[in-house]
């Protein structure tokens, strides 16, 4: 059984602050947030990586657009900044995919904290 922190949070397990919900994806508020609007886009099937999505590609074009729809609804045209973190250099800690949207200020180069 798959036990990861964002299937608790989309079976009710866990409390999330959602932002939007529908039958794919949920959008909630990082509990942890590295920009002013953090929010993480979260397939409620799950995938654990980008490779998972093969076969169900759709849903993967769906993800971006959603985040582009959220982003532009939060940020307005200052814009945002989405982040895919995989495996260990990429810094991924749950293993659930997900998509990063960043916003709310003049975002620097570097993308990984020290
Ligand atoms: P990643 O390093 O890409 O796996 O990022 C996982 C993100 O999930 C981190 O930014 C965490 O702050 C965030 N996170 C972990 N647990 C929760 C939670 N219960 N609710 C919201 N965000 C969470």
């Amino acid at each position: 059984m798959i036990t990861d922190v964002f299937c608790k949070i989309i079976s009710g397990e866990l409390k999330s602050e959602a932002v939007y919900k529908d039958n794919d994806f949920w959008v909630v508020k990082d509990i942890n947030p590295n920009a002013p609007i953090h929010l993480l886009i979260i397939p409620v099937k799950h995938f654990l990586k980008i490779e998972d999505f093969r076969g169900d590609d759709g849903l993967l074009g769906k993800a971006l657009l959603l985040a582009d729809k959220i982003g532009h609804e939060v940020a307005g045209d200052k814009g945002y900044r989405l982040v895919i973190n995989e495996g260990e250099y990429g810094g991924k800690l749950v293993p659930h995919f997900h998509i990063h949207l960043l916003s709310g200020k003049r975002l620097g180069p570097k993308l990984i904290k020290d």
